[in-house]
């Protein structure tokens, strides 16, 4: 097991990396506040770390993510179908596709939404002495 330095935080580009695949983004820890896909507990299991780091409006950002990635890939899946099908648009199966894609990306995106977010945090407001997480337990 790599020991971290408490005073050395990852990488930006390896915390961003590890929310994208909904791990720690402090210590990479798979599955690390989830319980279920949707459902979090309150520390890290990896590193002890607090999941929504003690601060009011912690979840902003992480709809906003949500949001963003959701309803571009709205607009993107719109935009595909009403090109592959024009002149002659068909617009049922367009916004069929569209809505799928839209619920497909907000649902399943939902988890990773926060732990991106929880990478960003940390890249803009670093570990505080006391909020440190666990560094005993880091992979
Ligand atoms: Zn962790």
């Amino acid at each position: 097991m790599v020991q971290i330095s408490p005073s050395l935080p990852p990488a930006a580009w390896r915390m961003i990396l590890r929310g994208l695949i909904r791990r720690c983004p402090h210590c990479g820890a798979r599955g690390a506040f989830f319980t279920s896909w949707f459902r979090t507990q309150d520390t890290c299991r990896g590193c002890d770390l607090v999941w929504q780091r003690n601060t009011d409006g912690f979840m902003l950002g992480a709809l906003a993510i949500n949001f963003i990635v959701t309803g571009s890939s709205l607009i993107f899946t719109f935009a595909i179908g009403v090109v592959a099908s024009y002149p002659d648009i068909a617009i049922f199966p367009v916004l069929i596709s569209t809505v799928a894609v839209t619920l497909i990306v907000g649902i399943f995106g939902y988890p990773i939404s926060y732990t991106t977010w929880l990478a960003i945090d940390l890249m803009m407001r670093p570990l505080e002495p006391g909020e440190q997480a666990n560094t005993s337990k880091q992979q």
